[in-house]
């Protein structure tokens, strides 16, 4: 409020919107809000201005004229917040007008894209400190879930901060069990995922970075009697939009989903979040975990990771870092188009430079720097694109010529399976270690490091009422003592129905999960039996059973020992 720049790092939904919303409200003058991702935005405006706050967001998804009158507004002083992306700066029309608007404050959000170094950088957002010049260097509110101190660092400097505040809550938050699983096969993460779903009641979030796998999941989950709800880039805007409202207003629904779900989920009963897939960043992890629980009660964080997910994230992070042979490759190609550049549109482009998949994020990202680079101007598919000068290869960034920010970006990921690997330190101290906060002493409760954790999910999360035990109930029970001695010879196994597991074995979705999807003892899942009944009879951690339907199909069956040997494909045990 007293015009101090502020660095706010705290945890999503604990009131970091606040920070600026309040400003807008209490001074003269606009906010205006830079942020990452129009449908975002738009879901801000929508409840921002269902609480009575003059909020309008200025992106290219409105038509011209709903643009002009977010404009008009803004510069008349009707607005006390008004959204735009860090793109948004480099049109004629916004530079035009730039210098009318009565800009108190500049909040940015998702700050963390600034830096190169943090885990999802825009070239738009490195230039923000020159843009806030140019509309006569506002204070800054600068906003991130989480940072490292070298992204900080960035943050601040290229922000031309003026000895900032820097806020940070605590990422310690107690009633977030923090667990990471080790999964052998991806056979056993959709029944130790059901299973999950079945044990803790209320609504959580499933992610994953693959598409596919979602609904795969997602299938695989409807044979269990577990519906749930996808979400993730591919949908229409309009699909995205009930399915976040389906969530919201659903008491205990399930939603399975990319990253791309949750930056503007305001839901504070989320009793789990879990990872199906390693995620690229421990600074992901840890921002995606904190949409759990915000209601202060206990929610299930955990990780569920495979050591072949890791060539996954590895792609990932290839596609989102372009080299400069790359780069040249885009623009020759826009280049050679010459006038014919106007008919063209991003499959042709993709086509050019041999794109195969479209999670490649390379091309979008050089469009990105070629636009900021100032070599050529209007978009790709609306005729409007044209080249504006020569790419002088000396202009360019270091880092895209030197390939650090890959090998940063690659590292970063090691330092996240590490994390998920660490049987020893407790996960909370592994975490302040990251992110260079004081390490909490001793036992922190709840973490799978300090504490047994399938005995706290047991005896601290509430069973899921409805389809899902339903289904599991009776098909597991009987076997129970059985499963618990065998579990104590075989070490890591327990055992179902053999009608059960051959049905299992032909669906591909539920046997498989008896193998130590959690890493635990077996000794936690002796005590597990006692809990069993209260447990909505459900099964146990990772002995989903599959659906009775399924057990007749019977396929030759296979002894025990070799169901659990790891297949052929799977990478060899460095992880033990
Ligand atoms: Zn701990």
């Amino acid at each position: 409020m007293a015009g101090r720049d502020v660095l706010l790092m705290s945890p999503t939904g604990s009131g970091k919107s606040l920070t600026y919303q309040l400003p807008a409200l209490a001074l003269d003058g606009l906010v205006l809000v830079v942020s990452p991702l129009i449908a975002l935005m738009k879901d801000q405006v929508d409840a921002l201005q269902a609480k009575g706050i003059a909020a309008r967001a200025l992106n290219s998804s409105l038509t011209v004229k709903q643009q002009d009158d977010a404009v008009k507004a803004a510069i008349a002083g009707e607005l006390d917040l008004l959204y735009i992306t860090p793109e948004r700066f480099r049109t004629a029309k916004f530079q035009a007008i730039e210098s009318q608007l009565p800009i108190a404050r500049l909040a940015i959000d998702e700050a963390h894209c600034i830096s190169q170094w943090g885990h999802d950088f825009r070239p738009d957002y490195s230039k923000l400190g020159e843009y806030r010049e140019r509309i006569g260097n506002p204070p800054v509110i600068a906003m991130t879930a989480t940072a490292t101190k070298k992204v900080i660092n960035d943050v601040t400097r290229s922000l031309h901060l003026d000895k900032p505040l820097v806020l940070r809550a605590g990422i310690e938050r107690k009633n977030l069990f923090m667990a990471c699983t080790r999964v052998r096969t991806v056979d056993e993460k959709v029944p130790t995922i059901a299973s999950r779903i079945a044990e803790i009641g209320g609504p959580g979030i499933v992610y994953s970075a693959v598409i596919k796998d979602l609904e795969a999941l997602r299938d695989a989950l409807v044979e269990l009697g577990v519906p749930s709800l996808v979400y993730h880039g591919k949908l229409q805007s309009a699909e995205r939009k009930s399915m976040q409202e389906a969530f919201m207003e659903a008491e205990d629904g399930v939603v399975l989903a990319t990253n791309a779900f949750g930056m503007g989920v305001d839901k504070a009963d989320i009793r789990f979040v879990i990872h199906a897939q390693v995620p690229g960043t421990l600074e992901n992890w840890a921002q995606e975990v904190g949409r759990a629980g915000r209601d202060s009660k206990n929610a299930w964080c955990e990780l569920l990771y495979l050591e072949e997910d890791l060539a996954i994230q590895q792609s990932f992070i290839e596609w989102q870092n372009p080299d400069l042979a790359y780069l040249m490759k885009v623009y020759e190609a826009i280049r050679g188009w010459g006038d014919r550049v106007q008919t063209k549109d991003f499959d042709d482009l993709r086509q050019e430079v041999g794109l195969e998949t479209k999670a490649d994020q390379r091309l979008t990202l050089c469009m990105r720097w070629l636009g900021m680079l100032g070599a050529i101007e209007g978009r790709l598919g609306d005729h409007s694109l044209r080249l504006v000068r020569p790419l002088d290869p000396d202009d360019l960034p270091e880092y895209l010529k030197s390939g650090k920010k890959l090998e940063m970006d690659l590292k970063a990921l090691y330092r996240m399976m590490r994390f998920a690997k660490s049987r020893k330190v407790c996960r909370r101290v592994l975490l302040a270690r990251y992110f260079d906060l004081r390490e909490p002493h001793g036992n922190c409760g709840a973490c799978d490091n300090c504490v047994n954790a399938t005995e706290w999910r047991h005896r601290e999360m509430e069973p899921r009422e409805g389809a899902g035990p339903v289904h599991f109930e009776g098909v597991a029970e009987p076997d129970a003592p059985v499963r618990r001695k065998s579990s104590r010879k075989a070490g890591k196994t327990t055992r179902k129905k053999p009608g059960s597991r051959r049905g299992a074995k032909k669906k591909r979705t539920g046997g498989e999960a008896q193998t130590t999807t959690d890493g635990e003892a077996p000794k936690r899942k002796r005590r597990r039996g006692r809990r069993r009944k209260k447990a909505g009879a459900q099964s146990g951690e990772q002995t989903t059973t599959p659906p009775p339907q399924s057990s007749g199909e019977a396929k030759p069956k296979r002894k025990q020992p070799r169901r659990r040997r790891k297949k052929p494909s799977d990478p060899p045990s460095e992880a033990e």
